[in-house]
């Protein structure tokens, strides 16, 4: 559909009945110039309270539960009314009401059991997008725009891995014709819940942690949209994470290859996959702020004029470095490799970083944190020979680590910036643990120490300029 808008709204342009307002104007605003199609996160915090209450379940901590459960419907029921009147709210409420029903049963269920099953996760924790969205459509439909609440496991069709699930772009294509064309064609704004999806028959998937701005980027793909807006709570994507740097800058455009680097080295403003469905299309993306409309955002390009030098840094505090070392020169190294990065794949898991030297042919990996753990057991399992006859050490693990990355598109080929940034690094006591560059030289990786992460990235940002243009101070 050639003039088709997707805007996602993030968990704090969702979280509170105030924020859904502010959303529902910006959806009745561009509804009135091309059709929209919105998706939707889970109230701020939603996510995490419905996570916190399966554990809770899973570990018996009766009281801890109930106390959740009631913080959740009160969270939703005062949104509830404050939002809607009349017939609206109480019709709004008895759906609301039944799917926190749902989500208690579930629970229950899990601390009879004792056990989270992956599959029961998915479908419990998905709750909290089809309560906004639910919130969200009778909003608008009161203030006299049509919507209509889309429960995503109807349209994004997944594989089958619980908790961090892959879209099936052909299938989930065809039943956005039947699912999501139809509500378009009736003049109405899909209202589709962000982060869950699918299997093929019918259970209900997620996309993992932040993956609302996946799912809109499925959605803009597979309906072929003109553009796809991200309503977020900062300006746009920065030089550096305003939570850690002061003076970050807003970037008024950047690359799909600079954003999807961000992304992946864990500038949280963007889901890591968000990018790759829309690369064939080339379909621009816009990150936006719902606090200050009046602020352009940045647009996200397939490409653009060239800067020389950096753009950004990001870092990673929820790491692990892997360091795995062969004790013996009877051993190939090459061959060890293979199969460290063999049991890798077969852990599903992704490697942040990869850094190999030595004439003992050693090498170290980043790993996420929390597939640190299947990540071991496939090592472990493949290694087993090895470890048990000695031709290797022991395989290390450093959880005290963080990683930082500087991309942009310009340091290609610009001479000596590497070694600025290591002197900058230093400057402030920080240990360079592991240094990685891709051979396309949009993005160099540093390991540092956890303590050091944060003075480093200032130090980076300071050095590279990435910040706010600063005043020239004055000559005397
Ligand atoms: P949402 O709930 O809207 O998806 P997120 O919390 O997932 O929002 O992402 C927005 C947050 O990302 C910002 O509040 C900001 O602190 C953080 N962030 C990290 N790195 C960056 C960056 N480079 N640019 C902008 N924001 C960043
Ligand atoms: N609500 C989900 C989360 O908090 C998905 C999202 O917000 O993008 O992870
Ligand atoms: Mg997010």
């Amino acid at each position: 559909m050639s003039d088709l808008l997707v805007m996602k709204f993030g968990g704090t342009s969702m979280g509170s009945a105030e924020r859904m307002r502010v959303a529902a104007s910006i959806c009745t605003e561009q509804k009135k110039q091309r059709p929209v199609v919105a998706v939707v996160s889970a109230m701020s915090k939603v996510t995490d309270l419905l996570l916190d209450s399966l554990r809770k379940a899973e570990a018996g901590d009766e009281p801890g539960l109930e106390f959740n459960l009631r913080a959740l419907r009160q969270r939703h029921q005062d949104t509830c009314h404050a939002l809607l009147e009349g017939g609206a709210r109480e019709e709004t409420w008895a759906a609301l009401d039944a799917l926190l029903s749902d989500f208690e049963r579930i629970c229950q269920g899990i601390r009879i059991l004792g056990e989270r099953p992956p599959r029961s996760v998915d479908e419990a924790v998905a709750m909290g997008e089809r309560l906004s969205s639910l919130l969200m459509a009778a909003y608008l439909r009161e203030s006299g725009t049509p919507a209509q609440a889309v429960d995503a496991a109807n349209v994004i069709v997944t594989d089958a891995v619980f908790g961090n699930a892959s879209p099936l772009l052909e299938e989930t294509r065809t039943r956005c014709g039947e699912v999501i064309q139809p509500l378009i064609h009736a003049g109405k704004i899909p209202i589709v819940t962000g982060f869950n999806g699918a299997t093929v028959d019918g259970h209900t998937t997620t996309l993992g942690r932040g993956g609302s701005d996946f799912s809109a980027s499925i959605l803009a793909a597979t309906l072929n949209a003109a553009e796809l807006w991200i309503w977020t709570d900062v300006d746009g994507i920065m030089s550096a994470d305003p939570r850690s740097v002061t003076d970050a800058r807003v970037l008024d455009e950047v690359t799909y290859a600079e954003a999807a680097e961000l992304a992946y080295n864990g500038a949280k403003v963007l889901h890591p996959r968000t990018l790759a469905p829309l690369v064939e299309r080339k379909i621009p993306v816009w990150s936006k702020n719902s606090f200050n409309l009046a602020h352009p955002g940045t647009k996200i390009v397939p490409s653009r004029p060239i800067e020389s030098g950096a753009r950004a840094v990001t870092s990673m505090s929820n790491v692990a470095m892997i360091a795995i070392e062969p004790d013996s020169a009877a051993v190939a190294g090459t061959r060890i490799m293979a199969r460290a990065l063999d049991a890798l794949s077969a852990a599903n898991a992704e490697v942040l970083a990869f850094s190999s030297s030595s004439y003992r042919q050693s090498f170290c990996f980043l790993v996420r944190n929390d597939e640190l753990d299947t990540v071991m057991k496939h090592l472990e399992d493949d290694l087993a020979l090895e470890l048990a006859h000695g031709y290797l050490k022991p395989i290390s693990v450093d959880q005290n680590v963080g990683l930082l990355a500087i991309v942009g598109e310009g340091m290609r080929g610009t001479p000596g910036l590497a070694g600025r940034i290591f002197m900058a690094v230093s400057r402030q006591n920080v240990n360079i643990i592991a240094i990685a560059q891709g051979s396309s030289e949009l993005t160099i990786s540093i390991v540092v120490r956890r303590d050091g992460l944060e003075r480093a990235i200032r130090a980076i940002h300071a050095e590279c300029q990435l910040g706010t243009v600063q005043a020239a101070p004055a000559v005397h």
